[in-house]
């Protein structure tokens, strides 16, 4: 199109140059002459013409805009036969030109002499003859640059050329300015408007390819910019056409798949090795533009056969079809992204997170009042459970013997436990890590390969227990392979070995606190004993003593009867004495385990009978006559037992003697007795005070008493049912009460009727 444009101005111009009417008036001895130089015109015209066409041709197919720029300058100094020419463009000049100029117009090419001083002169927008063409968009033939304002001297000043005439042609690129065509000459006058008519096309022909230039540079450049983001992207990027040949991928999908970009472009998909992974893209094959994304998780294999757990985005490309509008099927980008950082992190946070609820078992565990061994116990299977391991021991250290014994072991062959039931400071693996207190991993040596079980074990690690700096023990797990035992575990494991060292210490402070509470409590009731004793011993000796004053006075003379009184009084205070000196005996005998029976065979009933005789006489003897009355209630079959008569008629005496001291108001004291061919049971009920019922288990323990008025105004050391408790046992039977506040009381014990020693 431009083509026929520049012909029909070509003919144009022919047609000015050579008028029909002039043709007409020459005379015929000129007409061969005119022919002649008409022809020479058409020829010369023709030239232009083919120049042009070169030009155009040559400008257009270029698409360096140096060269483009140079083709223009060289075929506009050819054509018109000039001093020099050059091309101006119009550049953004954002805040460094003279005020409102938006734009520089630059010098980007220039032929002719002194062209290196021309050559990026930058001039504003209006300053200049080129400044003013790229301002108002007009073409400007200036006959001589001295008559005219406009020019701008400095340049003729720097480079010394006598410039006389300008021709200037806006490039024009639909109708906005982009730079300006010049040419230049020393001739005044030396510019027609034929000249411009000439130059015109070639200004439109350089502005067209000097607008293709940048254009491609700009793609050229976004290209380079994309690709340069593609080739650097952290993540693979693999082009499939329709066909599914592989048109593209980037460095990173190259290293990904482990082979080289130029060795995958071609192939088809089904053919890498990572085909597996984009399986499922092909499968899915989204039905429409609309939805044409999917991603999922894959692992994708590599050349060398490696996975790589990867995260594919996958897009199906559509074309849209002007013909029949509906898009076709382009191929297929899918962008892989390396996701076994992530992998690996989830792992290790669902490992952590194992293990976090492993050591919040063990603690929970551990944190109820359990003993040591039951601890040690739930360690351990926590920790096999939890790691996998087939075997674990926990040994403790005695320092003063220098050894660590087996505190607990879990999975262990009989002969391995044998051989670290005892192992001495230093020795073998275990020894070791008690001595340095450092952990040991290491391949598991067995002392007998081939005792049974044994040579399963591949692996051990041992852990120091410590406590405040101190090795308190050794915390050992077995594995089936080494490559178990990794860094992970051993962090696992000696997070668990110090548990274990805060729960050795922690059970040890308690026994030496509840051994510190025991020895107080020994204190305080020893004291209590010596107060108690004390006051029970002086009341029946101070009253002795008065008896025994009063029988001695020389000065006075009793009567028979009240001398009898006086002695019986004596005896009296003489028995209680004595019930609690053969109390404090017994439980002296008792407790230093001395305790032998002397058993026979006992009929229970009649050993009733005989110390509720006895007492029934003391009673009526007593100076305070008696209230109470005993009631007997045994089988008419006797009740033949193997005991120490001795010991449970001591029995008898204290039970019978509290129900008498806690009924004060009197009343019944039932003893009742029955039995069958294994136990005999004996029960001894009163009418008294009674107890609470928090109080009934205590009873029997040593120097307990009810603490009240009543039971502090009766008195008592707190021995007795202590005594007859160690008695009854010894015997293999059992004692126990029953009672209520103001109901009375019920003592119950009962006697093998075999001979069973139970202490
Ligand atoms: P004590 O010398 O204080 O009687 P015991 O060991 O015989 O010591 O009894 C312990 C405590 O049990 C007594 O202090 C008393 O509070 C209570 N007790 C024992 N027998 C009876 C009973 N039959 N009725 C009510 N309380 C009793």
């Amino acid at each position: 199109m431009i083509l026929n444009l520049i012909i029909g101005k070509m003919a144009m111009n022919t047609q000015k140059r050579v008028p029909l009417v002039a043709m007409n008036r020459l005379k015929p001895e000129n007409v061969a002459a005119e022919i002649s130089r008409l022809n020479h015109d058409l020829a010369r015209r023709a030239q232009e013409l083919a120049m042009l066409n070169k030009a155009g041709q040559m400008m257009t197919s270029s698409l360096d805009l140096n060269a483009v720029l140079a083709t223009a300058l060289d075929e506009v100094i050819r054509l018109l036969d000039v001093v020099g020419a050059s091309v101006w463009l119009l550049e953004p000049a954002p805040g460094e030109g003279p005020p409102h100029t938006t734009h520089w117009v630059v010098c980007r090419a220039v032929a002719g002499e002194q062209q290196e001083v021309v050559r990026n002169w930058r001039l504003a927008l209006g300053q200049g003859i080129v400044g003013w063409v790229a301002q108002s968009g007009q073409p400007l033939i200036v006959p001589d640059v001295q008559a005219d304002d406009r020019h701008f001297q400095e340049v003729d000043q720097r480079t010394g050329l006598p410039l006389r005439a300008i021709l200037s042609v806006p490039l024009q690129v639909k109708d906005s300015v982009i730079g300006v065509l010049q040419v230049v000459d020393v001739q005044v006058g030396r510019f027609s408007t034929d000249d411009l008519t000439l130059l015109e096309p070639l200004a439109a022909f350089t502005a067209i390819a000097v607008e293709n230039a940048r254009l491609y540079a700009e793609a050229k450049r976004l290209r380079d910019f994309n690709e340069e983001i593609v080739q650097s992207m952290e993540e693979g990027v693999l082009l499939e056409d329709a066909a599914g040949y592989i048109t593209f991928v980037n460095t990173k999908m190259a290293e990904l798949l482990g082979a080289p970009a130029d060795t995958l472009f071609g192939q088809h998909w089904t053919g890498i090795a990572a085909a597996d992974s984009l399986m499922l893209l092909h499968e899915w094959g989204g039905q429409s533009p609309e939805n044409s994304a999917k991603h999922y998780e894959t692992e994708l294999v590599m050349t060398n056969g490696q996975r790589l757990p990867v995260l594919v985005s996958g897009r199906l490309l559509w074309t849209p079809s002007p013909e029949d509008a509906e898009a076709h099927f382009a191929g297929i980008l899918a962008v892989f992204t390396d996701i076994t950082e992530r992998k690996q992190g989830e792992a290790t946070l669902r490992r952590r997170n194992k293990d976090l609820a492993t050591l919040n078992a063990i603690t929970t565990a551990i944190g109820q009042p359990v003993g040591l061994d039951q601890a040690f116990r739930v360690i351990l299977d926590k920790t096999l459970e939890v790691t996998n391991m087939p075997a674990g021991a926990i040994h403790l250290l005695d320092i003063t013997k220098g050894t660590l014994s087996l505190a607990a072991q879990h999975g262990l062959p009989a002969p391995l436990r044998a051989e670290v039931r005892t192992v001495n400071l230093g020795h073998g693996a275990i020894g070791q890590v008690a001595k340095w207190s450092k952990s040991i991993v290491q391949e598991r040596v067995v002392a007998d390969p081939d005792a049974p079980g044994s040579a399963q074990f591949h692996g051990y690690a041992g852990l120091p227990i410590t406590s405040h700096n101190r090795v308190l023990g050794v915390f050992s797990v077995y594995s089936h392979s080494l490559d178990h035992l990794n860094v992970h575990e051993v962090q696992l494991l000696t997070a668990i070995a110090n548990q274990i060292g805060v729960v050795v210490e922690n059970t040890r402070r308690a026994e030496e606190v509840a051994q510190m509470e025991i020895l107080r409590e020994l204190n305080r009731l020893r004291s209590e004993l010596i107060a108690n004793a004390s006051h029970e011993l002086r009341t029946p000796l101070g009253l002795i003593k008065v008896f025994c004053t009063s029988l001695l006075a020389e000065d006075v003379k009793f009567d028979v009867a009240t001398r009898q009184q006086f002695l019986r009084g004596i005896d009296e205070e003489t028995d209680k004495l004595k019930l609690i000196v053969d109390n404090l005996l017994g439980l002296s005998t008792l407790e230093s385990g001395r305790l032998r029976l002397e058993r026979q065979p006992t009929d229970l009933a009649a050993l009733v009978q005989k110390v509720t005789e006895a007492m029934q006489l003391e009673l009526e003897r007593s100076v305070t006559p008696a209230r109470h009355h005993f009631v007997l209630d045994f089988p008419t079959t006797p009740l033949v037992a193997p005991i120490d008569a001795k010991r449970i008629e001591q029995v008898l005496r204290n039970l019978l003697n509290n129900a008498l001291k806690y009924s004060p108001n009197g009343g019944a004291v039932t003893i009742q007795g029955r039995g069958d061919k294994w136990q005999a049971l004996v029960r001894i009920s009163d009418e008294g005070i009674g107890m609470q019922p928090e109080d009934l288990e205590r009873i029997f323990d040593r120097f307990y008493r009810v603490e009240d008025d009543t039971t502090r105004a009766i008195g008592g050391v707190g021995l007795g049912l202590a005594v007859c408790k160690g008695i009854v046992e010894a015997h293999g039977g059992r004692i126990w009460a029953e009672s209520a506040p103001g109901a009375g009381s019920h003592f119950y014990f009962t006697l093998p009727m075999a001979e069973t020693d139970e202490l």
